[in-house]
């Protein structure tokens, strides 16, 4: 069956982001705007209370339970006792650090993105968002020059379910106007989510490992793995390769 659409994933697919840089920047950035409030919470106390709302979309999301950056917001809200002065400069804080981060565009990723688009397959996000929220991501992609390429996007946080939900990816083929999931390849780095969702929902799963190779083998493995973006060209028999 022909490939008319493609869905990508977000996180280790089409981006990555670097070492701890941007984490150290936040937990400063949010220490320097609690302070003006006076809120006294040192940077590594911060940096705690971030893992530790991050071990808890961990546990959400491997359990397929909403957990979004408004549900962190509230947790450290509460723990901290800020009034609401206090939870609108974190937030803002919080935010900006977000958009600040060091989110980089994969190379490969922006090139054949980019060749696909201009092929003509259509091309959306399915993406489990974290706690960076979708309206941060859609700023990054902007950045990277790569907003324009896709034609929709499946964000958890607007969608309402994580990979490997089905209801998530309908929603990306829907938007892309194509009915048969068979007509659509979704790419992506985990066997969990992007692999065994994709398979059960009757896509085509690429696994791409170019940023992450996930060897979880209590799940099947895709019937395409990729290390470069640019062989989707060939795996899945489209458009033709851009240099
Ligand atoms: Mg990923």
């Amino acid at each position: 069956m022909t490939i008319a659409g493609i869905t990508f994933d977000f996180w280790d697919t089409l981006f990555t982001v670097r070492g701890d840089e941007t984490k150290k920047r936040r937990n400063e950035m949010v220490s320097d705007a609690l302070a003006g409030v006076g809120v006294d919470l040192p940077a590594e106390a911060a940096g705690a209370m971030f893992d530790d709302v991050a071990v808890t979309f961990d546990e959400s999301w491997r359990a397929g339970v909403q957990y979004r950056f408004d549900h962190a917001r509230a947790s450290i809200v509460t723990r901290l006792g800020l009034d609401e002065l206090g939870a609108a400069r974190l937030e803002e804080a919080w935010l900006e650090a977000y958009r600040l981060s060091d989110l980089r565009a994969r190379p490969d990723a922006a090139m054949a993105v980019h060749g696909l688009a201009e092929a003509g397959i259509r091309l959306a996000i399915v993406c489990d968002v974290s706690l960076v929220p979708s309206s941060v991501l859609e700023e990054h992609l902007r950045r990277a020059g790569l907003a324009e390429a896709f034609m929709h996007r499946a964000w958890s946080d607007e969608v309402g379910v994580y990979k490997p939900h089905a209801a998530i990816f309908r929603h990306a083929i829907d938007g892309l106007g194509i009915t048969d999931p068979r007509r659509v390849a979704h790419v992506g780095d985990l066997r969990r989510t992007d692999v065994a969702g994709a398979r059960e929902f009757g896509m085509t799963p690429v696994r791409y490992r170019g940023a992450f190779d996930d060897v979880d083998d209590g799940y099947p493995d895709a019937e395409h793995v990729i290390d470069d973006h640019r062989e989707l060209f060939e795996v899945l028999a489209v458009g033709r390769a851009a240099q």
